[in-house]
This record gives C-alpha cells, structure tokens and sequence, in this order.
C-alpha cells in the first residue's frame, strides 16, 4: 500500500500485488497523481483499474483525465458513478430511464471505438467544470473518441455493489457501506490472494457502525481515518453548518473515535496502522498520533503495532509485506 495523499485537498493510494495494481480514488489532478507515482517507484502506465469509494471532490479531481489516458477501466458502485456523472455534468438532469439509456449508449460507443481501432481521437474542447483539472492537454494524443465529448465519458466502466466481493487481477476486494453524506460510499478491504495478505482503506465515515467493525478484522494493513481533534474543531474557524456536517453520523471520524475503535474493537493484527484523512484546519498530526498510540498502548499486546501518518502533501513511504 503507498498513500499518495491523504486529507481534503485530495486521496489516492495505490494498492499492488503481484502484477495488479490499483489506484483506489484520484484526488488529485492527472498530473500530480503520476507525478507521485513516479516518485514512490510505481509505474502509472502500468496501473489496471481505478476504485472509487466515493463522488466528493477530493477522491475524483483527476479521475476522467487519468482514467482516459491510460484506457483503463473505474470501478464504481452504480450510485457513486451516477452521482458522478451529475457532478460533472451539472446542467443535465435525467430521470433514471434516460440514465439507463445512456449508459447503455456509452456502452455501444465503447465497443464501436475498441471495434474500429484508428478511430480519430481527440480531447473535449472544453471540460466544462472546475473540478477536471486543466492538466486535460498533458497528452493530447491519448484521449476518447470525438463522438464522446463529454466530461463524465470514461474508457470503461465496472460496478461492484457493497457486500458483494471481486476481483481485479490478483488481488479480491470486498467493498463494504461507510456512512458519509454521499450517494453510495464504500470501504475496502483487499486480500493478495496469493500472498493471504489483508489490507483496507475505512475514511469519510462518521461513526464506526457494526458492519465496518466486521469488515476490519484480520487485517495487516488499516488506513484508518483520523480526521479532526475535536475540541480544535469546536474552537476553529467552519462556519456552525460546516461543524455539524463533520461531526454528524455521515461526516467524518474524530481522533477520539478512532481511538475508541482502536481500544475496543480492532482485533490487534495489523503490522501497520495508518491514519488518515486528517483536517489541515482542525487537527494536528502529533494529536491524532498521541490518541491511537494511546489507545493502542492501553492495550497489552499490541505494542507491536506501528502507527504513521498519511499526509496531504506528500506520499508516504510504501508499505510492503
Ligand atoms: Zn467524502
Ligand atoms: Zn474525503
């Protein structure tokens, strides 16, 4: 696991086994995200499959522009795609016929471009939305088909459903429901299967629910969110309504959260803990470090467990096991 970055300014972590890697969200622009990769050592050519846990800004900034130029496909659940798609096409609104009808048009238009290699290529004139990053010209040769002008058009497209596992080369994934305000948010958990190595990403929650407490069992590796101190962001600067959407039941994680989790319910395995997600406004590295290592050192047993930090600026050392 290396975690290109980790906060509000932008997610992305990228996850390999044996010859499979995947880059689960794209928060970052195109550019940035292979520019990380590069410096972490992972080749972004050689990427199979983005995995999106979530539609907010901060996990899809580079999503079309990345997943277009390297023609590999995004896992999505149905939801998140559709919410997506709406994100990045604001102007259109479509009853859910219509968005069946699309989708399966994409479809047709997706195997007549793989039919007719040669197809002329070319990017879109304009992205049409802040949120695609204006790196779009980074490799104007790489792009999709004319007919598809379209922000929200992708090179392929796969759904998985919460609760329901598969499998992307080597590696099994079991997506798991995180309750966040968006339309259809996941979790995940990922089984090397060759190796028997377990690793999950659990960020943009707002509590820790009894289904996500299954799914964190017999892990190796947890990226775990520790978004905010609390009393930091009663004190800070949101606005009432912003503070109440993060300490809501679908906002996000405090420090003192994770730490229960840690202190009552993780099972202890985990080589390594990662933590994440954390608020540049509202928290302190050393505060969310001091409340896990806390609640982990009042467990006999588990010292053996390392805690580090994800951070938003830069990716973390890569995570081998
Ligand atoms: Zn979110
Ligand atoms: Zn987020």
């Amino acid at each position: 696991m290396t975690v290109l970055a980790s906060g509000s300014k932008g997610n992305a972590t990228v996850i390999v086994a044996g010859s499979t890697r995947i880059l689960v969200d794209a928060g970052l622009s195109c550019r940035e995200l292979m520019k990380r990769m590069v410096q972490v050592g992972e080749d972004p050519e050689a990427l199979d499959a983005i995995l999106i846990t979530h539609e907010h800004v901060d996990h899809v900034t580079g999503l079309s522009v990345l997943a277009r130029r390297l023609k590999i496909p995004v896992f999505f659940t149905e939801s998140t795609h559709r919410a997506w798609v709406r994100m990045v096409t604001p102007r259109s609104t479509m009853s859910y016929a219509k968005w069946l009808e699309k989708v399966q048009h994409e479809k047709e238009a997706r195997a007549e471009a793989v039919a007719a290699q040669g197809t002329e290529w070319c990017e879109p004139e304009s992205e049409g939305q802040h949120i695609v990053p204006t790196d779009s010209a980074i490799d104007p040769d790489v792009a999709m088909p004319k007919v598809k002008a379209d922000p929200a058009f992708l090179p392929a497209v796969e759904y998985f459903r919460a609760g329901h596992g598969f499998s992307i080369g080597e590696i099994d994934i079991s997506p798991f429901t995180i309750p966040h305000d968006a339309a259809d948010p996941c979790g995940f958990v990922f089984h090397a299967r060759s190796e028997s190595i377990r690793m999950a990403i659990a960020t943009d929650l707002g509590y820790v629910p009894p289904n996500v407490k299954m799914a964190l069992k017999g892990l190796d590796v947890l990226l775990l969110e520790s978004n905010h101190d609390l009393e930091m962001l009663k004190d800070g600067p949101y606005p009432w309504s912003v503070k109440q959407r993060v300490l809501s039941r679908v906002g996000h994680l405090s420090n003192a959260a994770a730490a229960e989790f840690l202190l009552r319910d993780y099972d202890g395995g985990a080589h390594t803990i990662v933590l994440g997600h954390l608020s540049a406004q509202n928290n302190l590295p050393e505060l969310a470090r001091l409340a896990a290592e806390q609640a982990i050192g009042a467990r006999m047993g588990l010292l053996g467990n390392r805690v580090v930090l994800a951070a938003q600026d830069a990716p973390l050392e890569p995570i081998c096991l």
